[in-house]
């Protein structure tokens, strides 16, 4: 679950989420044949979703008109507006399955896996059976990539910040800041300085590590003006050192100072 080259998601919140955009802006093209199986593939402006030809047609354009509807929103929460990306040959690749197995033998993933994103083939996969389809997966792995996008995926960073705008982006992050919240009241947060070592095989409470990382990347985001998110950005994309480029963009003397400054945010929050 933690895997950066391959980063997916393990978390359990969810949300209603239904959009509308004109049938026009949706084609059909030929199908395509991918890893020796036949898969169809239906484009919208910036995706482009894979299936297999037992999926209704009506669900493929409801899966679509919801991705363009994350596209935009995700965009706005991290400020990205101005930008547009993924158009025509570089549209955003989904890969849709109908089970896990199928998605498990596709994807060489583990069998824990629900989902996964590969920043390389600026492609998604995940698999329909789990109930958080389309309102958890689709739009915390569209997180991961759209931010990869934009810090160009050169310079390392640390998990919690990768997973945090992943999760930042969901349409309920209440729900994990509001945990956050209640692990800063009581003092059992992780340590800055620890969050920022810890890798996939070092996380001990998973849902403890993503609240927080989630309530970090709302403090980074929200609690400054809109610039200051789109220069830690771009500084990443010039591979300047995460920890260097958020001291000065944000003005953090040190760790410690960075913690104290986001726990007061938070608990300064209603
Ligand atoms: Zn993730």
């Amino acid at each position: 679950m933690f895997n950066k080259k391959n980063i997916h998601i393990y978390f359990f919140s969810f949300f209603m989420f239904f959009m509308f955009f004109p049938q026009s802006a949706f084609s059909w093209s030929d199908s395509l044949n991918v890893k020796e199986e036949i898969w169809y593939v239906k484009k919208s402006p910036h995706f482009s979703l894979y299936f297999k030809e037992n999926i209704p047609a009506v669900k493929i354009d409801r899966y679509l008109k919801t991705a363009e509807g994350y596209y935009d929103s995700i965009c706005k929460k991290l400020h990205f507006k101005k930008f547009n990306f993924w158009t025509w040959q570089d549209r955003c690749k989904i890969y849709v399955y109908i089970f896990r197995k199928d998605y498990t033998d596709n994807t060489s993933r583990p069998e824990w896996s629900r989902a996964s994103a590969n920043f390389k083939e600026r492609r998604i996969d995940a698999f329909l059976s789990d109930k958080g389809f389309e309102t958890t997966l689709i739009p915390h792995e569209m997180g991961h990539l759209i931010f990869r996008e934009f810090t160009g995926g050169k310079t390392p960073l640390p998990l919690w910040l990768e997973e945090g705008v992943a999760c930042f982006v969901e349409e309920e992050q209440c729900s994990r800041l509001n945990f956050a919240k209640k692990l800063v009241k009581s003092s059992i947060y992780i340590p800055m300085k620890k969050l920022a070592g810890l890798d996939s095989d070092t996380i001990v409470v998973p849902e403890l590590f993503y609240a927080q990382s989630a309530s970090i990347v709302n403090y980074l985001i929200t609690g400054f003006d809109e610039y200051k998110f789109l220069q830690l950005c771009q500084a990443l994309k010039d591979r300047k050192g995460w920890w260097r480029s958020l001291q000065q963009i944000y003005g953090f003397d040190d760790f410690d100072d960075f913690e104290l400054k986001w726990k007061t945010y938070v608990q300064g929050e209603e």
